[in-house]
């Protein structure tokens, strides 16, 4: 771990650090009495008034409805603070929070949005977000079964949802459904706000028990027979619902892999201290150099995947195309996290296996988030559908050396020495897969990747993903170096993820390229040529070192 702290090397910014803290105060002060409280599966129906009291609720809704005004960049600090006490309790917030409250916010009318947003940012009421179906997750917009049919008084709802979080626990639903009109004819998906009270007979919540993880949270299956709607409880334009649930899962997959990057630091900071108390003979455990190696290589990947997830909530922030993006963090910070949480046990060992060492419970508690808002393989399908568009071409997801030097703020030409192999590296890196996505969509004969083979664009995805990460990887490494923060270590993790996301890109679109019986000469120089910078660089790094001029 850093000097400074896993906190502070992630949270470089001084507005979000101070937050970060706040909510780790918040955590030792209110969450850990509690969490010490609760029963095994027990609902922490005092948490959202818990994080309101102390103004972590409706961190990005606006203050006119009694949100705290902030950004959704300035939400990643809470739930990942959050998530790394309890995966759970992170949860609880993203449903109720990130899907019900942000539904209400883009779609509601002002009336709806003042009557129902104050008792949920204020955790007077808890919300649920109803998309998913029985027979149907991935594909719910294409099988939407829940009904609601039009009446010349209002509207009638009918059908079953499930896996709903906060399920059994909500006063408020925001419910998806395929509107129907009087005609019979099918007017699209439809939001409806449901509250619970006073339709307690329609609503049937049935709680789902036995989870891998998030034991804590309550997942429900949720049956409306009946439920009669009002015309002011529909949200937004009837059969206009499909463009903003898939908003609103953008900007939540955004919180999900904050939420995911909490619990893998956690799974860290615990791993990294077991490792200093673990004796090997008169060494600890954290002294032996594939210990240093492993936990530097966590810290490594944790760093790299904030960088993503932050520039997603960035271009969120300022009203920017972001969904592409938001899609290559999540799937970027979820199986990243996944990993870390992976290697934590492996540090732990025997111990790491038992109920009682936490990093068992961040690893089942993680194991949701590759499924939940967005499976990785879908995801990885939208990437590899705009891969190749304006924008996602290659070269344009790294920055040139020139924008990383006007976007840091620095002189024309200082960029070069301390970026200028792994900008190299990178370039080369982009080069290979701009030439490995044109010969396969050649060789498929299809000019959008998602409707080729499925094994090729989630390869594709990868290899875009990978050098998109590296791209924000880069950007935030110059800019933390002209404002005089970045810490050695984090400048050689970063170097150090460089060097390896060029490699492996380059790698893996030779690898590409043989699967469909291809090759280019042009990728073989490339990987030569980044093995060969590689190697330059790690001895000009361990001369630096040897000069005690790295850390
Ligand atoms: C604990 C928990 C909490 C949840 N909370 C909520 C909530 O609050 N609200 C809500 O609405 N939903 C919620 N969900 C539902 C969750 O979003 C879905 O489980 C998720 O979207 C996946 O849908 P599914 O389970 O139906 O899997 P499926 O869509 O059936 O997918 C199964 C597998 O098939 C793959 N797959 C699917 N389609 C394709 C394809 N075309 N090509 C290749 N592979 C494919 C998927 O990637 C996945 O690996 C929750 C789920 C859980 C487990």
């Amino acid at each position: 771990m850093g000097a400074r702290g896993l906190l502070a090397e992630i949270f470089q910014d001084d507005d979000l650090l101070l937050l970060a803290k706040a909510v780790r105060e918040f955590g030792e002060r209110e969450l850990v009495p509690y969490l010490r409280e609760l029963g095994q599966e027990e609902f922490p129906d005092k948490f959202l008034p818990l994080a309101a009291g102390s103004g972590f609720l409706g961190t990005a809704i606006p203050g006119e409805f009694g949100g705290q005004g902030g950004t959704l960049e300035a939400f990643l600090p809470v739930i990942e603070g959050i998530a790394a006490y309890d995966g759970s309790l992170a949860l609880t917030l993203a449903a109720h929070e990130s899907l019900a409250t942000t539904h209400v916010l883009l779609a509601g009318s002002c009336e709806q949005k003042r009557k129902c947003l104050p008792d949920l940012t204020a955790g007077r009421k808890i919300g649920a977000w109803c998309l998913t179906e029985p027979q149907a997750g991935s594909n719910i917009f294409n099988d939407m079964r829940a009904k609601l049919s039009r009446t010349s008084q209002g509207w009638i709802l009918n059908g079953e949802k499930t896996f709903i979080t906060n399920g059994c626990h909500a006063d408020l639903y925001v419910v998806l459904a395929r509107a129907i009109g009087q005609d019979g004819q099918d007017a699209g998906i439809t939001g409806c706000l449901v509250e619970r009270q006073g339709n307690q007979h329609g609503i049937t919540p049935m709680p789902l028990h036995g989870k891998m993880g998030m034991w804590h949270s309550d997942t429900a299956a949720v049956r409306f027979d009946n439920v009669f709607i009002t015309e002011d409880s529909i949200l937004g334009a009837v059969g206009s619902a499909g463009q903003v649930t898939r908003r609103v899962l953008l900007r939540a997959r955004i919180g999900v892999a904050a939420l995911t990057l909490g619990l893998a630091r956690d799974a860290l900071e615990r791993a990294t201290s077991y490792t200093k108390t673990r004796n090997i003979g008169k060494a600890t455990l954290f002294e032996q150099q594939l210990t240093r190696a492993r936990l530097s290589g966590m810290e490594e990947s944790l760093w790299a995947a904030w960088q993503a997830v932050r520039c997603a909530a960035r271009l969120a922030d300022q009203s920017k195309p972001f969904k592409v993006q938001a899609c290559m963090a999540k799937v970027f910070a979820t199986e990243t996290a996944l990993r870390i949480a992976d290697e934590a046990i492996q540090l732990l060992g025997g111990y790491g296996y038992m109920r009682d060492y936490k990093v068992e419970q961040n690893y089942r508690d993680l194991r949701l988030l590759t499924i939940g808002e967005g499976a990785s393989e879908i995801l990885r399908l939208a990437i590899a559908g705009h891969l190749g568009e304006p924008g996602f071409g290659g070269e344009d997801l790294i920055p040139s050396l020139k924008s990383l030097e006007s976007d840091a703020g620095l002189t024309c030409g200082s960029a070069s020495s301390p970026w200028g192999p792994s900008h190299h590296a990178l370039q080369l890196a982009s080069d290979s897969f701009r030439i490995a996505l044109e010969q396969i969509k050649k060789a498929e004969g299809c000019g959008d990747l998602s409707s080729g083979s499925q094994s090729s664009a989630i390869k594709v995805a990868d290899l875009g993903t990978k050098l998109w990460v590296a791209g924000q990887v880069i950007r935030s490494g110059a800019q933390l170096v002209n404002r005089g923060t970045a810490s050695g270590k984090i400048l050689s993790l970063a170097k150090s993820f460089l060097m390896k996301a060029s490699l492996e890109i380059c790698h893996q679109a030779m690898e590409l390229l043989r699967a469909h019986g291809l090759t280019d000469e042009r990728l073989l120089s490339n990987y030569s040529a980044v093995l060969e910078t590689t190697a330059r660089n790690r001895s000009a790094e361990s001369s630096l070192l040897l000069n005690g001029e790295g850390s």
